[in-house]
C-alpha cells in the first residue's frame, strides 16, 4: 500500500471576523509549531475575507492555507468571483471544490466542478474534491455508484493526481452528528480509489461529515482513511487540535 501522509483540513465555512478568525488561526498555528516536524499535514480553509491575514498568522508555522471555492476563469468579468489564480497569490496550497453545501445552494454541478479543478491544478493548487451521497441514495443502497459517478464527472479529462485530494462527505452526514459506520467508510473510499483507477492508490481519500473529538480516532486509524476534513469542529482550536492529534 501506498505512504500516503495523513492530512487534516479545517473547513470554516462562513464564520469568522477578523479578531475571532486571527485568534483561532493562531491557537492552531501554535499548537502545530509546538510539535514541529508535524506528523501529518494541517490546512485551514478561512472564509475569503479572512485568508490574506490568516496567511500573515500562519506563516512560519507548519499550518498550510486553503480556500473554499474558487472560479474556472483565471481573470475577467466574472463580479464577486475569486480565481485560483488569486488563491495562490495570496498562499494558498489547497482549494475546497465541489462541497455540498455549493452543489445544493449554488447549483455547481460535476462538470462545473471539472472546469474548477483543472484551473485550480493549473494555479498550482491542491483540489480537495467532495463527494457524497444524499439521504436517498443512500436509503436505496446506491451510495456506492452515487459517489463514483460523481467522482468520475468532478474531475476534469485530464488531471494531476499529485494535486488532487478526495474527500467523501455523506450529504447526510454533514452537520447532523451522524455518521457512517467505519464498514461504510472503508467500502467508499475504496470504491473512490478504485474509480480514480491506477492513481487511486497515490491521491489521499480524506472522511468528513461530524468528525468530532470523540470520534476521530476509529475514523483515522482506519487504514484506508488518509485523514478528514472538518467543519464545526474546527471552529475551536482545542477541539480541531484534539482531532488531528489522533492522526499520530
Ligand atoms: C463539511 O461541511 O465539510 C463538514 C465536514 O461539516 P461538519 O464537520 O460540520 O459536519
Amino acid at each position: 500500500m501506498a505512504n500516503r501522509r495523513k492530512l487534516v483540513v479545517g473547513n470554516w465555512k462562513m464564520n469568522g471576523r477578523l479578531t475571532s478568525g486571527l485568534n483561532l488561526a493562531k491557537d492552531v498555528a501554535d499548537k502545530a509549531s509546538a510539535q514541529k516536524p508535524l506528523a501529518f499535514d494541517v490546512v485551514l480553509c478561512p472564509p475569503a475575507t479572512l485568508i490574506w491575514p490568516v496567511a500573515e498568522v500562519v506563516a512560519g508555522s507548519p499550518v498550510m492555507l486553503g480556500a473554499q471555492n474558487g472560479h474556472a476563469a483565471n481573470h475577467g468579468a466574472y463580479t464577486g468571483e475569486i480565481s485560483a489564480g488569486m488563491l495562490a497569490d495570496l498562499g494558498c496550497r489547497y482549494v475546497i471544490l465541489g462541497h455540498s453545501e455549493r452543489r445544493a445552494a449554488q447549483g455547481e454541478t460535476s462538470a462545473m466542478v471539472a472546469e474548477k479543478i483543472a484551473a485550480a491544478q493549473l494555479a498550482g493548487l491542491i483540489a480537495i474534491l467532495c463527494v457524497g451521497e444524499t439521504q436517498e441514495q443512500r436509503a436505496s443502497g446506491a451510495a456506492e455508484t452515487a459517489v463514483a459517478r460523481q467522482v468520475s464527472e468532478s474531475l476534469p479529462e485530464k488531471f494531476d493526481a499529485s494535486k488532487l485530494v478526495v474527500a467523501y462527505e455523506p450529504v447526510w452526514a454533514i452537520g447532523s452528528g451522524e455518521l457512517p459506520t467505519l464498514d461504510d467508510i472503508r467500502r467508499i473510499h475504496k470504491a473512490i480509489r478504485k474509480t480514480l483507477g491506477p492513481v487511486g492508490e497515490m491521491v489521499q481519500v480524506l472522511y468528513g461529515g461530524s468528525v468530532a473529538p470523540s470520534n476521530a480516532g476509529p475514523i483515522l486509524a482506519e487504514p484506508e482513511v488518509d485523514g478528514v476534513l472538518v467543519g464545526s469542529a474546527s471552529l475551536n482550536s482545542d477541539g480541531f487540535w484534539a482531532i488531528a492529534e489522533k492522526c499520530r
